[in-house]
């Protein structure tokens, strides 16, 4: 199965900011370079438009960081999933810890935003994770599950999802969780999304990935790719981090 580096740019890079990285990311690949690998980038939201044009042709997907869970309509300053798939878009972040703590995003609006994805053919990256507080109460499980539970609850089991793990105490920070954290969580997950059903799922970790952690992360069993932010900013250093395996 092939590898996913996924990068999440929040709030940085102008559209031409955008365009460059992509420019160089491209220049710096060979043609054997998607053989064992997928990319994906979620730039910011005025930058989808101009890197999707960008990366027209090449083997990179793009999507949004959210989108609105209705198809069309009034909602000043939401993000339409329906206008992102028109111009190339093919995936879309769910759930990222950012927009379930500063703008409360529900599982309840998640599982309605991940049937609207599905009904564009839109890939949901979906992010689950606890925060430090759940891990220390024994509670790293029971929250992951709950996420899945009820944000994947009308989501189609034949069709592909992707789930990051991202804990919450590892975004930014620089705290990886361990070799042995992920290892016991990831199987979880798997197991857990096997025995709700689905059947075509990647599982990617997030949280201070960098180049030197990220040979060691890679090898972990059900440690399909990683979802990274900070060390995703430089065409270079996410390179590396795509080299990883
Ligand atoms: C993220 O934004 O999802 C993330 C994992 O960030 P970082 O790699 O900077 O921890």
């Amino acid at each position: 199965m092939k590898k996913i580096f996924a990068a999440n740019w929040k709030l940085q890079k102008t559209p031409l900011e955008s365009k460059s990285f992509c420019e160089e990311f491209l220049a710096s690949i060979d043609s054997n370079f998607f053989s064992d690998k997928e990319v994906f980038i979620f730039p910011q939201n005025y930058s989808v438009g101009l890197v999707s044009q960008t990366v027209k042709g090449s083997k990179i997907s793009v999507g949004p960081q959210t989108v609105h869970f209705e198809k069309s309509g009034a909602f000043t300053g939401e993000n339409s999933a329906e206008l992102a798939k028109k111009f190339g878009c093919d995936l879309v972040l769910l759930g990222h810890s950012e927009r379930r703590q500063f703008f409360s995003e529900t599982n309840q609006a998640l599982a309605k935003k991940v049937t609207l994805c599905e009904s564009l053919d839109m890939l949901p990256v979906f992010c689950i994770g606890e925060s430090l507080s759940e891990r220390e109460n024994n509670q790293t499980e029971s929250v992951c599950f709950s996420q899945l539970d009820q944000g994947l609850s009308s989501a189609d089991k034949n069709k592909r999802i992707v789930i990051a793990y991202e804990p919450v105490w590892a975004i930014g920070t620089g705290k990886v969780a361990t070799p042995e954290q992920v290892k016991d969580i990831h199987a979880k997950i798997f197991s857990h999304m096997n025995s709700l059903g689905f059947k075509n799922f990647q599982i990617l970790y997030g949280g201070s990935v960098k180049s030197d952690n990220a040979g060691i992360l890679i090898q972990i069993p059900h440690v399909d790719g990683f979802l990274i932010g900070g060390a995703s900013l430089e065409p270079q250093s996410f390179l590396q981090i795509c080299q990883a395996k």
